[in-house]
């Protein structure tokens, strides 16, 4: 009789119920998902964790949200003010939270220790512990809202999806900096890349718009937010992208400064600053909150302050778009051609007017505007370049929470069958 090796201990099938979590420093985001369909049950935050008047909002599938004040001073509290929620009688979406099958989360910087997402378990935290001097400020309050799901769900599988994963297939001469090598060795110096999540997520979808294999295609995806970054996707693998070892780098985003000659900061420091205060000048008061001077960082602002005439608002959307286009041209170039370039983000989905400014620079590159379709998109995918161009462009909106459960999903499934080798006597 033959000899079957390997069967899982658990005959598990995928799980349905899977909620994300997105522990900040004093915000608990979560998103309860149906994954038979992908539908969103329920999502919403707890912010002000820790601070004063901390608050709830909560919104079950297409009711309206509701704010209310939530009294937790920490993120044991305020999960298990979520899971009352989702529990409740009248506004909830599960009769019991057994039925919460799996939870999925994000987790900032999984430096070279990572290159997936990964099942938690106790070595797994560790190593996510080993990256918080990569990210001081965001890896230790993703670890607590794991450990929080840990306290308050007993025995259900939680799992890490991180940011800087996607970006863990560069090569060694995109993601080292030319600084001596023991620097990486010893201190971990180099590029990581973040937003991978995003980046992923838009890549796989534009692949399913264009009916193709993501292995197949050369992308070029633009994350614009409050943060923005570009990556180069070649056939499913990451090329180059434009974060560095932290999010700073880059392009101009809203509130932080992108590329910027490494000796500024050495000038400064012999100005007399501190290191502080230069990490907030280029994190917080930087972009184009800092160079329009208009008080703020949101895009929408700036063209409202461009459009109405402001000189230093217009030049901060020119410096942006000028950063975006050089980076178009040098992915497009390292890729050796494109398919596509897709814009995505709060900016990249909602700014007909950034992307035209954009893509009218993009002619040379065989990447012609179709300037109805650009003004028509709302909130769908959509090709916005003419047919005859070489380089198509692509509206994509992102979701990350969703690619979170995704992966939860993937990670979790366990073949319900393993079928033995054959060639086992
Ligand atoms: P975050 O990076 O914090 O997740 P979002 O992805 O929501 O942020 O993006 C926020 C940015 O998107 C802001 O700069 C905002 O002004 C910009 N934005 C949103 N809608 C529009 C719009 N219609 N036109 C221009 N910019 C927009």
């Amino acid at each position: 009789m033959g000899r079957i090796m390997n069967i899982p201990v658990a005959d598990r099938r995928s799980p349905s119920n899977v909620l994300v979590v997105n522990a900040g420093s004093s915000s608990l985001k979560f998103t309860m998902y149906s994954m038979d369909k992908e539908t969103v049950m329920a999502r919403g935050v707890v912010e002000r964790i820790g601070l004063s008047e901390p608050f709830l909002k909560y919104e079950r599938n297409s009711d309206k949200a509701v704010k209310e004040e939530a009294p937790v001073t920490n993120h044991d509290e305020a999960l298990r003010m979520v899971c009352a929620k989702l529990v409740d009688p009248a506004k909830g979406v599960l009769t019991s939270l057994d039925q919460v099958e799996a939870i999925g989360h994000r987790v900032v910087h999984g430096g070279e220790n990572f290159h997936d997402s990964v099942i938690v378990t106790n070595e797994v935290k560790t190593n996510i512990r080993e990256c918080i001097s990569l990210a001081p400020l965001h890896n230790p309050p993703n670890l607590g809202g794991i450990d929080a799901c840990e306290r308050v769900f007993k025995n259900i599988p939680n799992v890490a999806v991180f940011d800087t994963a996607f970006h863990h297939s560069m090569p060694a001469s995109s993601y080292l900096y030319a600084i001596p090598y023991d620097y990486y060795e010893k201190f971990g110096i180099r590029k990581y890349g973040f937003h991978g999540t995003s980046h992923k997520f838009v890549s796989y979808a534009t692949a399913d718009l264009l009916g193709k294999p993501l292995g197949e295609l050369k992308l070029i995806t633009a994350h614009m937010g409050n943060g923005a970054s570009i990556t180069a996707v070649d056939r499913g693998n990451v090329l180059d992208t434009s974060m560095g070892m932290t999010p700073l780098n880059g392009l101009v985003m809203g509130t932080r400064c992108g590329d910027i000659d490494p000796a500024v900061v050495l000038y400064l420091v012999r100005r007399g600053m501190s290191a502080d205060d230069i990490d907030r000048v280029l994190n917080k008061c930087s972009g184009l909150l800092g160079v329009s001077g208009i008080g703020s960082g949101d895009m929408r602002d700036n063209i409202a302050a461009a459009e109405g005439g402001n000189m230093q608002a217009q030049r901060a959307i020119r410096m942006f778009i000028h950063r975006l286009v050089s980076y178009i041209g040098s992915y497009y170039t390292i890729l050796e051609g494109a398919d596509a370039v897709v814009f995505t983000g709060g900016i990249g989905e909602n700014s007909a007017y950034i992307r035209e400014r954009a893509i009218k620079k993009l002619d040379c590159l065989g990447c012609f505007l179709d300037e109805e379709k650009n003004n028509q998109v709302a909130g769908c995918p959509a090709i916005i370049s003419t047919p005859e161009s070489k380089l198509k462009a692509i509206v994509m909106p992102t979701n990350e929470e969703l690619m979170i459960a995704r992966e939860t999903v993937r990670l979790l499934t366990v073949p319900s069958k393993i079928i033995p080798p054959c060639d086992l006597k």
